[in-house]
């Protein structure tokens, strides 16, 4: 897909890479959050990459795009396959080397990005999105479920790398920010166009 062709254009190929927690003893409603995405993406006939584990908001997201009749792909690297921490009921899973190729599988066929709330590996990719959006190199929606505020420290930040020079004011339409799930298909369909130019202001 293009940046041209919104994800609304085709359903049946869209795909959304989706970041968020391995923890089982976060709050339950992080946990219900994300298996009510599952189903909600599922319902919307869009597919669903992720990390391909069993537990926690993983686990809950898998979960909720099986019972929403949709299709969920997993990329796990081979050393949590062999500790059997992968879903075991998944549409498809890819067994990868390491954990860098797993980022990059899920991020570069995806059609855009949502991060629900999560440690430090949904951070880093989160950041990881954002970063190759700034270079021009992913160009799809990235959306930040904020919820319980979780993310409020994060935007904080965000917003002073903006005010101390660090990014551009422009940057801040890299992210789209919603403050629970039910807001994620809207925010993808209307997120603002992101284009290879924004190389141009990617140093300021
Ligand atoms: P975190 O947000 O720190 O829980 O990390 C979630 C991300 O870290 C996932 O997308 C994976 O890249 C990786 N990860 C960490 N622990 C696990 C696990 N038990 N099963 C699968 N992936 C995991």
């Amino acid at each position: 897909m293009t940046p041209e062709e919104p994800p609304a254009g085709n359903p049946a190929n869209v795909r959304i890479c989706v970041y968020c927690a391995s923890s089982r003893s976060c709050d339950p409603e992080y946990h219900r959050a994300a298996h009510r995405l599952g189903v909600l993406l599922a319902r919307h006939t869009w597919s669903v990459v992720y990390g391909g584990g069993a537990y926690g908001s993983m686990g809950a997201l898998a979960d909720g795009v099986i019972e929403g009749g949709g299709k969920i792909t997993g990329v796990i690297p081979n050393f949590m396959k062999e500790l059997e921490w992968a879903h075991g009921g998944l549409s498809e899973l890819h067994v990868v080397e390491d954990m860098r190729t797993r980022k990059h599988l899920m991020l570069s066929d995806s059609d855009a990005v949502v991060a629900l709330p999560g440690g430090t590996g949904t951070l880093e990719e989160l950041f990881e999105a954002i970063t190759l959006k700034r270079l021009g190199i992913y160009l799809n929606p990235i959306i930040l479920v904020n919820m319980r505020g979780f993310y409020d420290p994060l935007l904080a930040l965000l917003d002073r790398c903006i005010r101390e020079k660090f990014m551009d004011s422009q940057h801040e339409a890299m992210w789209t920010v919603v403050s629970g799930v039910e807001e994620v298909i809207p925010a993808i369909l209307h997120a603002p166009r992101w284009t290879r130019e924004a190389r141009n202001f990617a140093v300021i």
